[in-house]
């Protein structure tokens, strides 16, 4: 799949492109991605992205031109049949969420824009913007962050990019499993300031340390998100050892 991303950052997705497990995703092609920077599409000595709000007030305003040629320039390198969707990253948008980074993951890719300043001039979304995605309700000073954090959850569900090929199959919110969420980690060493490990982690029988995975996501899930466990109960991924647990901690919740 491929994304073209709109910044006038370009510099900063570097690092995230050429480190960690995702690296591999992005070297091998099975997530390209090119940036594209809307100055070097703009006009006069002074390559002006950004103007002056009309009706006034405080900050700019991404211009429409330089966006539309920009955009014209990665719709004739896509070249195909089917236009990708245009995606803006806004606080007006959807929140991401893993639903939507799997539908991306599946996807030929799409155009990422990146906002800045006060945002984007209204005529050019309202004549190019197909979906509008955001990361929560706070305000960043730039969508590269958004672009990013979609980049790299995408990049993760690559085959082959994560060491262990299971590892994602046991991530959070992953539905396919159970859409719970992930039970706690340790590692060595085995006594650390006063603190040891649950002692199933350390007995070697399997069947043990997965109940306990299992009773720790249930309990976990059901202590910080009991939306999730209502999901997976109507899904009907939960069994009644795991019903039967939830009755027994419910002191516990
Ligand atoms: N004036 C806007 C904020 C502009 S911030 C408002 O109050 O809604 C500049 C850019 O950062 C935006 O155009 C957008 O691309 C990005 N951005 C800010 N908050 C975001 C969020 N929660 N999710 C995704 N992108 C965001």
């Amino acid at each position: 799949m491929r994304f073209d991303v709109i910044t006038l950052f370009p510099e900063l997705f570097e690092p995230f492109l050429a480190s960690g497990v995702t690296r591999r995703a992005y070297a091998s092609g099975q997530v390209q991605v090119r940036l594209w920077n809307p100055r070097d599409h703009a006009e006069g000595n002074y390559r002006r992205v950004d103007d002056r709000p009309f009706g006034g007030g405080p900050g700019m305003v991404m211009m429409a031109g330089p966006l539309a040629r920009c955009l014209a320039a990665i719709r004739a390198d896509r070249a195909e049949d089917q236009p990708a969707p245009l995606v803006l990253f806004s606080p007006i948008g959807r929140h991401l969420d893993h639903a939507a980074v799997q539908g991306w993951s599946a996807s030929a890719g799409a155009v990422l824009l990146c906002g800045r300043y006060e945002g984007v001039d209204q005529r050019f979304i309202d004549a190019h913007v197909d979906v509008q995605v955001s990361l929560g309700d706070f305000v960043l000073s730039g969508g590269e962050i958004a672009a990013v954090a979609l980049l790299d959850a995408v990049a993760r569900l690559q085959p082959g990019v994560l060491h262990d090929a299971g590892s994602h199959q046991l991530d959070s919110f992953n539905p396919a499993l159970d859409g719970l969420l992930d039970c706690p980690h340790y590692t060595r060493p085995e006594q650390w300031q006063g603190a040891g490990v649950p002692a199933p982690l350390l007995s070697g029988h399997h069947a043990q340390i997965e109940r306990w995975r299992r009773d720790q996501r249930l309990l976990l899930t059901a202590r910080h998100r009991p939306d999730l466990l209502q999901a997976a109960r109507a899904r009907g991924q939960l069994t009644r050892a795991d019903e039967a647990l939830l009755v027994q901690s419910q002191d516990l919740l």
